[in-house]
């Protein structure tokens, strides 16, 4: 069906960003100062932090509480009689709780501790994946998608007979609701697909396509590993079944992360991995399981990077998202016009609703050569295929130069980048 056929019927799609306008804008100087690392040197200049995608830098607060924990804290949870014990499990429910509001999942038992996005994904995959995909049926992923979102479906389609589904992106990087559409079909099992590419920074119309999805009783999985430090993520509003991100991408520690799972569907999941914390009983003859979140979570979890993560969304609160969201909208448009304004430099990833995320190429240099020019003047940005190798070839890059946006870059960020880029070619004249 053509693309202006089906866009005409549809409503126009909401976008889960900053698009609350903000009371007091944000002052990044301010914010500047919470991130102790933003203070020092590299090779002889100031540190320009762009590679926010790959992982974000932690404020003062988050280190703070990681070091209480260990100093004056640790113990472990799941109520031991000891008040240390009692406490650090009175902490894991407080963060848990915090993550349900930051959220607004409608329940905090379907907030579940996992590693990162990765795992989230993978336990998705080999729980529910496993009982409801079945040979013939078909998942519905994006060309946009990180491996992370790719490689767990495209095992289980291999282990199931089933078949892995691709909806395109457009030339300026957006997903093709039309051709998504054509593909939901009666034996479609599950739609998994990013909320932001960050590869691109294209924001996904995620309601649209949940609403899309929900009309066939198609469950959502989406990726908000690039969402939840840079916009509003309402998950009721959103109304997904399962949202993954990772605490080290919104200022919290590496090794945590969460899977939101709508309680429904976590209710029909067995448990991922097995151990301590996950059961009701057990005896050489019968094991019960625990209800979830606990089902999921076998062994001691990672206590630190959970009570760390509630700081880091705690900060991020107190900020206010908005503010985040609105403040990182006007750094990108600055960001846009300054790269444009570099001879040679074409931008990959030009969609209208886009998060701070610069992709792009310099004539046919490398992009690994333009990282390594950049690095020597202080600017920290990532080049490569971003774990987007199919996207990569969608463009016809092998890979690309990519600079991140956090709530704590400036345009004097931006001004450095664009003078470093101003330099690249000139060393390969
Ligand atoms: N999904 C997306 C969109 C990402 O950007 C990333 C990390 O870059 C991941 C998944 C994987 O996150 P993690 O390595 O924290 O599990």
């Amino acid at each position: 069906m053509p693309m202006a056929n089906i866009q005409g019927s549809l409503p126009a799609p909401r976008y889960t960003c900053g698009t609350v306008a903000p009371r007091t804008p944000l002052d990044a100087a301010a914010v500047r100062r919470d991130f102790p690392i933003l203070r020092r040197d590299v090779r002889g200049r100031p540190l320009v932090y762009l590679d926010n995608a790959a992982t974000t830098q932690k404020p003062q607060r988050v280190i703070d509480r990681l070091v209480r924990y260990y100093s004056d804290e640790n113990a472990n949870v799941h109520r031991g009689v000891h008040l240390l014990s009692a406490e650090a499990t009175d902490a894991c429910d407080a963060a848990r709780e915090r993550v349900r509001q930051f959220l607004n999942a409608a329940d905090a038992r379907e907030i579940v501790w996992v590693r990162g996005t990765t795992e989230a994904i993978n336990l998705v995959a080999e729980t529910w994946g496993r009982a409801r995909v079945g040979a013939g049926d078909e998942i519905v992923v994006s060309e946009m998608e990180h491996h992370s979102n790719i490689l767990p479906w495209q095992a289980l389609c291999e282990e199931k007979g089933a078949r892995l589904r691709v909806v395109p992106v457009t030339d300026t990087g957006e997903l093709r609701l039309d051709a998504c559409t054509e593909l939901l079909g009666s034996r479609t099992r599950l739609v998994a697909v990013p909320h932001v590419s960050n590869a691109l920074g294209t924001i996904n119309p995620v309601e649209e396509l949940v609403r899309l999805a929900h009309e066939r009783s198609i469950p959502v999985l989406l990726d908000g590993a690039q969402a939840v430090a840079h916009m509003p993520v309402d998950l009721q509003a959103i109304g997904c079944d399962f949202y993954a991100f990772s605490a080290h991408k919104v200022f919290g520690p590496t090794g945590i992360g969460v899977l939101y799972a709508r309680a429904s569907l976590l209710d029909e999941m067995r448990p991922y991995q097995r151990g301590g914390g996950t059961i009701r009983s057990v005896s050489f003859e019968e094991t019960l399981y625990a209800d979830a979140p606990g089902r999921f979570e076998a062994g001691t979890p990672h206590i630190a990077g959970i009570v760390g993560l509630a700081a880091a969304i705690e900060y991020l609160t107190d900020l206010g998202i908005a503010q985040v969201a609105a403040y990182e909208q006007e750094l990108l448009a600055a960001a846009t016009a300054a790269l444009s304004e570099v001879p040679g430099l074409r931008l990959i990833g030009t969609a209208p609703h886009k998060a701070g995320i610069l992709s792009f190429a310099i004539d046919d240099i490398h992009p690994h050569d333009v990282g390594t020019i950049l690095d020597r003047s202080g600017v920290a940005i990532r080049a490569g295929h971003h774990c987007c190798q199919p996207l990569m070839a969608r463009f016809g890059v092998p890979a690309t130069a990519r600079a991140s946006l956090a709530c704590y870059n400036t345009r004097e960020d931006v001004q450095a980048l664009a003078a470093a880029l101003r330099t690249v070619r000139t060393v390969f004249a």
